[in-house]
């Protein structure tokens, strides 16, 4: 049991959330959706304050990036969003970005408080991109 405790505290340790994130507010202008949180990595930036939800469905992206070792995030991201943006021509949109499997994941999971708990690795893979 101390063990069990002593794993979860270990785990809990990132990502790293930031508050009160000025960055955010700027990468915003980059991005076809206000920002509110994002995740870089082991570190979560958000604008104010960060809620449960918020908390979870960022947690959930730092999974999705250990699983694909950071950098696979990324290209499967931008893939997703150029695909649905260019090819299936959603534009710069937030229907583009709402299909990004990631994203898929995360919203469909961030009120969910046991999903992190119980979650299956690599559990995005059976979100698929949208036609
Ligand atoms: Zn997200």
């Amino acid at each position: 049991m101390g063990q069990t405790l002593s794993m979860e505290k270990q785990m809990s340790k990132f990502p790293l959330f930031v508050e009160n994130s000025k960055l955010v507010k700027y990468l915003s202008y980059l991005s076809p959706i206000e920002i509110w949180a994002i995740t870089l990595g082991p570190i979560v930036l958000c604008r104010g304050r960060i809620s449960q939800r918020v908390r979870r469905h960022e947690t959930i992206h730092y999974q999705q990036y250990l699983e694909t070792f950071f950098i696979g995030f990324i290209l499967i991201y931008l893939y997703d969003f150029l695909y649905q943006a260019i090819i299936n021509r959603k534009g710069f949109s937030k229907e583009a970005y709402l299909s990004i499997r990631f994203e898929q994941e995360a919203y469909a999971k961030d009120e969910d408080f046991l999903y992190l708990r119980f979650r299956k690795k690599y559990a995005w893979l059976k979100y698929k991109l949208r036609e």
